[in-house]
């Protein structure tokens, strides 16, 4: 009878034990996984407040950015709001993203070497070009511009539309940034500290091309620097025109599939003279090509 009963309390103890297990794993996963999300999405925040605020008050204050603004039109009635709702979701999409890849445990990561961090930041530069610019224009297609629209919204950009993206388009985006890191790393030595500084450089460049002011001097396009590298001139164009000027922050694939505007450097020269454009309908007269 004694045995009987000890043999039930032992029941009962691992029981409570297996019951006690089972509860806990998840809550610790949870606790885990939700500092986690608090401290990306922490971090994503005062990064859009620094570099999204600091460029807004720039454009909206700066007497030097008022005199060079490439279209020098009104932004779009409630083209503010639009935006600031589908930044504020991209921002919380994101940091969910990242983290779930993070416990997943999709990358495989090498250690740090300086070789391996600029190894990686070239490559995740070229991916990104070839992913961006292959995707924008398939997104420009009469049946899936309905993906693209959000950022559209935009006719004269403004810093928020950096961030201005639908659900679907940021899953497309987010597939070529992470999907490049998550296959890359079973292949090659990928320092997360070059992937990393790729996509902080990514979005100050993707901000301050969004900001509609030209900064950069005439000289800047006739460079050969200019002749590959983007200004904000350019993809203004793009939003202006809705089409062409597909490239992320080269015109190399541009000039390659022959979507690049030939009055480009005209635009570039009268919004650095502060002359920018009034229509956006507005073509400038080009000389022939010899
Ligand atoms: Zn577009
Ligand atoms: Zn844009």
């Amino acid at each position: 009878m004694l045995n009987f009963g000890r043999r039930q309390d032992v029941g009962y103890e691992n029981e409570k034990v297996q019951n006690l297990t089972t509860m806990n794993i998840p809550t610790s996963i949870l606790i885990s996984v939700g500092s986690a999300l608090l401290t990306v999405l922490a971090f994503m925040c005062i990064r859009t407040l620094v570099i999204v605020g600091g460029a807004a008050v720039y454009v909206g204050k700066s007497k030097r950015a008022a005199e060079r603004r490439v279209y020098r039109r009104d932004f779009a009635h409630g083209q503010f709001r639009s935006e600031l709702l589908a930044g504020a979701v991209v921002l919380l999409f994101d940091a969910a993203t990242i983290v779930a890849v993070r416990y997943l445990g999709w990358i495989q990561p090498a250690s740090f070497t300086l070789q391996n961090f600029l190894m990686t930041f070239a490559i995740a530069f070229v991916w990104y070009e070839i992913w961006f610019y292959a995707t924008h224009r398939l997104m420009h297609t009469k049946p899936l511009y309905f993906i693209h629209a959000q950022h559209h919204v935009a006719k004269v950009t403004h810093p928020l539309t950096a961030m201005s993206f639908s659900l679907a388009e940021r899953t497309v985006l987010n597939t070529g940034a992470l999907g490049f890191v998550i296959v890359a790393s079973h292949f090659l030595p990928v320092a997360l500290e070059g992937y990393g500084l790729y996509f902080l450089f990514n979005y100050v460049l993707n901000v301050l091309g969004h900001t509609n002011v030209e900064l950069l001097p005439k000289s800047f396009v006739k460079s050969s620097f200019g002749k590959v590298f983007i200004t904000p001139t350019y993809h203004a164009m793009h939003h202006a025109r809705y089409a062409g000027h597909y490239g992320l922050f080269t015109q190399v694939l541009d000039h390659a599939f022959k979507t690049r505007w030939q009055d480009y450097p005209e635009v570039h020269a009268r919004a650095a003279d502060g002359r920018g454009l009034t229509s956006m309908s507005e073509r400038i007269e080009t000389a022939p090509e010899k």
